[in-house]
């Protein structure tokens, strides 16, 4: 558990005169679900895409695997999954027939309904990307990333605009993901989602690292500051309250 999979040393990216990515280094553990936090701009996906092999790094060193990016980028590529935006998918095809697209790109043998069903989307196995929700596009295109069998997964703002319970199932998933043995990189938004996945988060804000931690640990750091949240007088939020009325379980949005 203890073994670096990724490592960053001194990482820069520039854009020009703008500085997005100051010298970062961080490691991510072999089997972790590591997130990335910060506000707009603060360079989380400028530095996920220098791991991934899709944008050039200014200078620093990158290891995935114990491979430097620089010497092997293509053994890194067809050892990660990543999540693709939707303008990456075939408009014609069903969802069955890009898996098993995908699957003959990566040279792979995969049962296009077996992994559909992991992702809950067997039913919609003869639907176009564009007809599903927004949780099942999510889910579909992390399915897609599982095809090549990958080491380490990233997905940048995976439940971004979904409903709370959809969320909860693509949380559901992504455990899912790790428990099959992968590690997970991701980037989020929502404090909730990190302190419910992450055993470990960095927070990254104009382009430096400003803490990096378990979020036990973060928390309890302010604590010891005397931080004090305002009192919650209810014992249930309104979040508790949807959650309640329109159902818990895994649904088909
Ligand atoms: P968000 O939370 O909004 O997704 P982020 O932390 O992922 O933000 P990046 O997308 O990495 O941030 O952007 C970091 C900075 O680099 C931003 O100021 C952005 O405007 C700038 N930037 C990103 N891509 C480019 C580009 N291709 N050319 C110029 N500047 C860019």
């Amino acid at each position: 558990m203890s073994t670096a999979i990724i490592k960053v040393k001194d990482l820069v990216k520039k854009y020009g005169d703008f500085t997005a990515v100051k010298g970062i280094s961080f490691e991510v553990k072999e089997g972790e679900i590591f997130g990335l936090l910060g506000p707009n701009g603060a360079g989380k996906t400028t530095t996920l895409e220098i791991i991934e092999t899709l944008r050039d790094k200014t200078s620093g060193e990158v290891w995935v695997d114990g491979m430097n990016l620089d010497k092997d980028p293509q053994a890194i590529k067809t050892i990660i999954g990543v999540q693709l935006q939707a303008a990456g998918y075939y408009p014609n095809l069903n969802l069955k027939q890009i898996i098993a697209l995908f699957s003959g790109l990566y040279n792979r043998e995969v049962d296009p309904m077996k992994l559909l069903e992991t992702v809950n989307l067997t039913e919609k196995a003869k639907s176009k990307f564009k007809e599903l929700s927004g949780g099942q596009k999510q889910r579909f295109s992390i399915a897609t990333t599982l095809i090549n069998d990958p080491k380490i997964i990233f997905l940048d703002e995976p439940t971004t605009g979904l409903d709370p319970q959809a969320r909860r199932n693509l949380w559901d998933l992504i455990k899912q993901v790790r428990e099959r043995g992968a590690t997970v990189v991701l980037t989020t938004h929502y404090m909730d989602e990190a302190e419910e996945l992450c055993e470990r988060v960095a927070i990254v804000d104009s382009g430096q690292i400003i803490s990096l931690d378990t979020p036990n640990a973060l928390i309890d750091k302010l604590v010891a500051t005397g931080f004090q949240r305002k009192k919650e007088l209810k014992a249930a939020s309104l979040e508790d309250v949807f959650l309640n009325m329109t159902g818990k379980e895994w649904r088909d949005e």
